[in-house]
Order: C-alpha cells, then structure tokens, then sequence
C-alpha cells in the first residue's frame, strides 16, 4: 500500500544498487567476480575454532589485529589505514566524509554503478564524464574544477587497468580534492597506487577481500590514506556505528593477511585462467578490452548479448548482463576454474550453432 504524499514528503527516498543474482540452486557462478578458490585453510581452520563466547562481548571497535596485520603486509603505519564491511561500506564512509564541497564529483559514466547511487543518497553532485570508444578513461576529463574523484583501476566492468603515470596525472591535476582509487581488481592487474600515498596526501586507496581473498562472504574492506584522512573516516565511523567489523570477519582476516603463498598461488591460478579464456573468446569471435582483472567484457559482433545472456542461464551458467546504454552487447564474465569456463565455453559454442541455423 502506497502511503498519503504528505508522510512521504520527508522521507529520504534511495534508488538502491542492484546487486547480482545469488541464486540459492548450484549453477556455475560467473556474475559477481567472486573467486572461485576457497579461502586459505588458516581462515577456515580459525573460523572452526571460533569459541562461542567470544561472540558474547562486542568486537574490538578499533579492529587492531586486522590494522596491525595489514599494515606489517603493506609496510605501512596502523595510522594510514581504515576498515570496514567490504570496500562498499569502506566507499560509502569515504563518499559521506570526503565529498562535501558541493561541487559536482567525477567518476566515469561506465564504472561500479554504486557511485551514482552513494553520491544520489548523500545528495553529492555528481558528472560522469564519457569513457572513448575502446573504453577507456580520458585523464583529462578530471583536470577540471571538482568536488573529488573516484575510479576503480581496474576499472569495473571494462577490466582496463591504467599504470601510475595514468594515476598520478590525475593526481597532479587534482591536488585539492580527495582523490579515490578503488582497487578491488588490483591484485590481477599490475602496480598498486598505495605507494603514491606516501608522496599525495588527498590519496586515498580503497581494497577489498571479496575478490583476490575468496572472501566475498565476509566483508573485510580497507582504505590505504595519509593518517589526517583515515582519522576523519573514522570519525564518521564512529558517529554511526562503532563496531562494523563482527568477531569473525578480525580473526579470518587476519589469517587470510598472513597465508601469502596462498593468495599468491590463487591468485595466478585465476590469471592463466583469464589469459587462456581471452584466447578462446577470440577464437569465438568475441571481442573485449584487455583484461587484467578476474573477469572479461565481451561482446560478439554477430550475436545478442541478451539472447547469449538467457541461453547460458538456461544452462545454468550465470554471467552479468546490464543491456544499458552503450554497453548493452556486453557480457561480463566472471573467471572461473578451468573446469567452469570450459563449460561456459562450450555451452557458448551451442547456443551459437544454434543460432546460426534459425
Ligand atoms: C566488488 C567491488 C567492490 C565491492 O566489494 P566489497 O565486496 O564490498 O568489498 C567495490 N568496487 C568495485 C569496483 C568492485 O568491483
């Protein structure tokens, strides 16, 4: 029942973010880049050995075990990082405490489609300047006056990874404004920008677990600044809830920090996955931006993105599909296990077979 315009006058009304599908049947799941490898043991095995009263105080609000552990990885001071549930929880704090100038933000009008949606909540300004026709972000679109800037580099769903020159132009441009580089994909790609927090203090860089740590399920995200910023975000932390990261997301973080061979190992497995599936994409006669990231944007320039999309459904084979503007013969296909994209590969094959003959 739609309720009388006068009680919904002042109500704050949201166009949320739609996540993807999580179907509750076994299907091979390429549509929200999880990672297909388990988390280390360790995370398990410390999980199992969980004891339930330790469920019964409240979780250290400060999170120092997970800090410490991250800071010894990254070589860096506790002071310089911030945590929170997943990076979209970490992102949002950065939204509400870094962009208040009220001057209209940027980020790219193909990227991870929550910015627009924090930036609408807050009632942050926002332009969203055009990617090029292969898709990738014109640096100069950014050098002019802002209220700040956000990309994701990799960049979500084009996968397009920009080296540090490419960062710290922006940089350069936009000393004045907190700058966000949201690096979820880094860990495929190539050169993090942490090091650059060192030398641009308005840098801020955002990380999560759920991709390249398997740990999508327990929302650990963190942001990499200098020690003045990563007070401010947890000021505003604070003033909404002191303990966002619960007993389990601090121990298997922490385990999961420490077992780099691990992550490494991971890691790779899912890189020659991605290299040998841009390999058989092609042979398909799919075209996409070079990936360096754990999933491919791909379109086929003779069959519908939508038709590809609902046919490997039916085979229980999910990969996402947006059909919006500009990007509405694109699939993006999450990198699975050998074994899962080889079913993709040939179901892909069927429907195409099929599709010529009608
Ligand atoms: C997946 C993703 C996130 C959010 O990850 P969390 O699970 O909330 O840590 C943030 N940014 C981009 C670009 C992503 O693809």
């Amino acid at each position: 029942m739609e309720l009388r315009s006068d009680i919904m006058k002042n109500i704050r009304v949201a166009e949320p973010y739609v996540p993807g599908e999580q179907p509750q049947h076994k299907v091979i799941k390429l549509n929200t880049n999880e990672n297909p490898y388990p988390p280390a043991p360790e995370v398990e095995r410390a999980l199992h050995m969980m004891e339930g009263e330790c469920l019964r105080l409240y979780p250290d609000p400060a999170a120092e075990a997970l800090i410490t552990a991250l800071a010894k990885y990254h070589g860096i001071k506790k002071e310089q990082i911030f945590v929170g549930v997943g990076s979209d929880d970490v992102l949002a704090m950065c939204f509400l405490t870094f962009f208040n100038s009220g001057k209209p933000v940027l980020f790219p009008d193909i990227t991870y489609s929550f910015y627009k949606v924090w930036a609408e909540l807050y009632r942050i300004p926002y332009e969203c300047p055009k990617l090029d026709e292969d898709f990738k972000i014109n640096s100069q679109d950014y050098y002019k006056e802002n209220g700040g800037v956000i990309f994701p580099n990799p960049n979500a769903p084009t996968a397009i990874y920009e080296d540090l020159d490419f960062v710290e132009n922006i940089l350069i441009h936009n000393q004045e404004v907190i700058v966000i580089v949201d690096e979820a994909y880094i860990d495929f790609a190539g050169k993090s920008a942490l090091e650059l927090t060192e030398k641009y203090d308005n840098l801020i860089v955002v990380r999560t677990f759920s991709k390249s740590r398997s740990m999508a399920g327990m929302r650990i995200g963190y942001a990499v600044g200098n020690p003045a910023l990563i007070g401010c975000l947890n000021n505003v932390k604070y003033s909404v809830n002191s303990y966002t990261m619960n007993q389990a997301a601090l121990i298997s973080g922490v385990e999961s920090v420490k077992a780099d061979a691990y992550f490494h190992e991971t890691v790779n497995k899912i890189i020659e996955t991605r290299e040998w599936a841009k390999i058989r994409l092609s042979e398909l006669g799919f075209v996409f931006p070079d990936s360096k990231a754990n999933f491919i944007f791909a379109k086929h320039p003779d069959y519908d993105a939508k038709m590809l999309f609902e046919k490997l459904k039916q085979h229980n084979i999910y990969v996402r599909y947006w059909g919006s503007d500009r990007i509405e013969q694109y699939l993006r296909i999450t990198i699975g296990t050998r074994e899962e994209m080889e079913q993709l590969f040939d179901v892909l094959e069927k429907c195409m077979e099929e599709n010529s003959e009608a």
